[in-house]
């Protein structure tokens, strides 16, 4: 029965044929961008914003071009992700590195985790061994890296190479690499903790693992989105406090007119980096954090700065990182009950020896990936109502709409946006309101 089931050998190698094509198409897929020309061409390109006669906003040439580029490197991925992941684990691939790791684990020491596992519970220790730790967390490491390593080209073109062509980017290739040296360092990490986790838990309570992992998912989210203005920031960007007095004061007064008891405003060298413009608020609990990029002081002015802290205002008015947290949490807490349903079905077919085992890795992350692509128009619809809200907020605590009007001008410019999206465009991928439905909302706003 269960060799009937499983993915069967013929299939095995179309599975691996398609594989080898898609890492070719990753390595290769550069280039071809590379080769329309359009980055090249950028430099000449303007990035004002044009207003047609009947008031309509018209994106910058530059900005369609960014977009012309840029789009199909998003879909690119969308599409050849699920499946590069999907291949490698339909093809053996997944199992064979799993084989191959256990082996090489067996042969090496494992001395210092078995002796932490001699206080274990006797019947934990049989459920879930030394080597099970290790095989997963090594299983997790290597998978991550060689994606990362071979999406490295396709991220160096966009995030340095396009970035540079367009403008976007003030980063020298060593600071590029450094960052990404740094966030491949943190997201293995979180990775290799992640899924040793929630694969130990699969082996001691097959039954009930989705209940504590679920518990420990939300918990973990909160927390990393607690440290990660202390902890995570200071890694890329150098953190200090406002010191143009003028400013800070304005600001303060800001905050206090909204409710919020600040007492100090912190700027992050973003400049060292990028062009592009931000500014976000962090509060949890007592600890409340303004902090703003430098792009923003240097090139914005006082009234403008103003209107953007007041739309960050409007997101800690509304608790909207709290309840876009306990949102993730609480769809992901319901997906891990899918996903043991779908595991406790689908092991057999996928040729895994248990739904607890780690080669059935790729499978896992090519749902979760799918499951987060088909639900970004609801995520989006969501985040879009949150940012008008904010944006509401921030016209009703400024009163200057014709601030904010040039402001959305400036950042389009900036920020190279398309100001105008078709409705679809949008409804799939738009997390703020576009420019010119937030600039017409503007217009039409009455101040009191
Ligand atoms: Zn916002």
């Amino acid at each position: 029965m269960i060799a009937n089931w499983s993915v069967s050998k013929p299939h095995h190698k179309i599975w691996a044929w398609l594989f080898w094509v898609i890492i070719g198409v990753i390595m290769l897929s550069p280039m071809i961008f590379w080769a329309t020309g359009i980055g090249q061409n950028a430099d000449n390109l303007s990035a004002e914003l044009t207003r047609q006669p009947d008031g309509a906003l018209l994106s910058s040439p530059k900005a369609q071009a960014y977009h012309q580029l840029m789009f199909p490197m998003r879909l690119e991925r969308m599409l050849i992700y699920p499946l590069l992941i999907l291949s490698f684990q339909f093809s053996g691939g997944a199992v064979a590195l799993r084989t191959f790791i256990e082996k090489q684990i067996e042969a090496g020491p494992l001395t210092p985790i078995r002796k932490l596992f001699r206080r274990w519970p006797q019947r934990w220790r049989q459920r879930l061994t030394p080597g099970d730790l290790l095989t997963f967390c090594v299983f997790v490491l290597v998978l991550n890296l060689a994606i990362f390593l071979l999406y490295l080209p396709f991220n160096f073109y966009r995030g340095f190479m396009v970035s540079h062509q367009f403008g976007l980017s003030t980063q020298t290739v060593m600071g590029w690499f450094s960052d990404w040296g740094k966030s491949v360092l943190i997201d293995l990490f979180i990775a290799a903790g992640t899924w040793t986790t929630l694969y130990s838990f699969m082996k001691l309570l097959p039954r009930r693992w989705p209940l504590p992992v679920g518990g420990l998912m939300v918990a973990f989210l909160f927390i990393f989105t607690l440290l990660t203005p202390t902890l995570i920031t200071p890694l890329f960007y150098t953190v200090s406090p406002l010191e143009n007095s003028d400013l800070r004061t304005r600001i303060l007064t800001l905050t206090q007119r909204a409710g919020m008891s600040a007492d100090e405003v912190y700027v992050i060298d973003a400049s060292s980096k990028t062009t592009e413009v931000n500014a976000y608020v962090t509060a949890f609990g007592d600890q409340q954090r303004i902090v703003l990029f430098d792009t923003l002081i240097n090139d914005y002015t006082p009234d403008q700065v103003e209107v953007v802290l007041a739309h960050e205002l409007g997101h800690w008015y509304y608790h909207h990182v709290f309840l876009s947290l306990m949102g993730i949490g609480a769809v992901g807490w319901l997906g891990l009950f899918g996903l043991r349903w779908l595991l406790d079905r689908l092991w057999p077919w996928l040729g895994l020896r248990s739904p607890s085992d780690i080669a059935g890795l790729p499978f896992v992350l090519a749902l979760i990936f799918l499951a987060s692509t088909f639900s970004l128009p609801v995520e989006n619809g969501f985040s879009r109502f949150g940012e008008h809200q904010a944006d509401v907020f921030a016209l009703t605590i400024s009163q200057k709409p014709d601030v904010f009007v040039t402001l959305f001008q400036q950042i389009a410019e900036q920020n190279l946006s398309i100001v105008d999206p078709p409705a679809w465009e949008k409804f799939i991928f738009y997390t703020h309101p576009s420019i010119s439905d937030r600039i017409h909302f503007a217009e039409q706003f009455q101040t009191d």
